[in-house]
């Protein structure tokens, strides 16, 4: 595509350049004539092989005219238009120069572009994502579920929310983190959330869950994935959780370096059913969708 449009600008500049030659050629007599009149005041002589072009601007009508000159003639006639006060620059043969320039300089220019994309491609994806793959799409699921007890601070999506109860775990406890990134670790075959953070190493404990998310964005990227969006449904009977969702996506969505638009939450509670329905605890599941960068 790039090739037509070039070839389209090339004709038209190199038609355009003949047809302007054309309607301003004048002859002999007409030029001097503009050049006694002091319309001429400035000229510049081509030189060609077979014959040299002489141009000047009109300065009362803005507009370039120019003669064909013999070479044998040229010398006479510069002298002349010196001696009228005319300023004279002498060039060689213009006609086509810029258009072999163009011709020969454009495929160093192309090689230049693309050797400049190879390079950020690179020097954002590594050399793995240079080789041509297909774009591919991966989904995930993730679930989790803590009890909750009176006295500990409720965690859920990366912020405190006010209640009387907490969930109990090794960490904070934050059932959407956690199954959030178990989705994404799922959807890119990295394992579980207890494989990279297990409950045994008292470096995690009462760890902010959004950390987990932040490293999770990091595996994720070393393997060229990208999250394209987040559902999640959170399920416990108290509190409310629906006036907290604005915040709560915008914390898991700046841990995982994506906009807030990308993360859907929903909240559910199990109509008194079971230990969710009786208070007793809080649970999780998500479904995360990746692509292949
Ligand atoms: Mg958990």
């Amino acid at each position: 595509m790039s090739i037509v449009l070039l070839g389209v600008m090339l004709w038209k500049l190199v038609s355009a350049d003949g047809s302007h030659s054309r309607e301003n050629q004048i002859n002999y007599s007409e030029f001097m004539a503009k050049v006694d009149e002091g319309d001429i005041k400035e000229v510049t002589l081509y030189l060609g092989q077979n014959s040299y072009d002489l141009w000047g601007r009109d300065v009362r009508s803005d507009r370039g005219f120019h003669l064909t000159l013999f070479k044998e003639a040229a010398p006479a006639v510069t002298e002349q238009l010196r001696e009228k006060g005319v300023v004279v620059k002498i060039k060689e043969e213009r006609s086509a120069d810029w258009v072999l320039l163009l011709l020969n300089g454009l495929p160093l220019l192309l090689l230049a572009g693309f050797c400049l994309f190879l390079m950020r491609r690179v020097q954002a994806v590594g050399w793995r994502g240079t080789k041509w793959q297909p774009r591919e799409t991966r989904t995930g699921i993730g679930y989790d579920l803590h009890r909750l007890e009176e006295g500990r601070p409720l965690i859920v999506g990366g912020i405190e929310l006010p209640f009387d109860r907490g969930p109990v775990g090794h960490s904070d406890g934050d059932v959407l983190a956690h199954a959030l990134c178990d989705a994404l670790l799922g959807a890119a075959r990295l394992g579980d959330i207890g494989t990279h953070f297990p409950d045994t190493d008292p470096k995690w404990k009462g760890a902010h869950s959004l950390l987990f998310l932040e490293h999770a964005k990091k595996l994720l990227a070393d393997k060229n994935f990208a999250i394209e969006h987040v559902d999640a449904v959170v399920i416990t009977e108290k509190p409310k959780l629906g006036p907290h969702f604005p915040k709560m996506r915008e914390a898991l969505g700046k841990a995982l370096g994506i906009p807030a638009e990308k993360i859907h939450l929903k909240a559910k509670t199990n109509e008194g059913v079971d230990a969710i329905g009786r208070g007793e605890a809080i649970a999780a599941h998500v479904v995360a969708t990746l692509s292949s960068r």
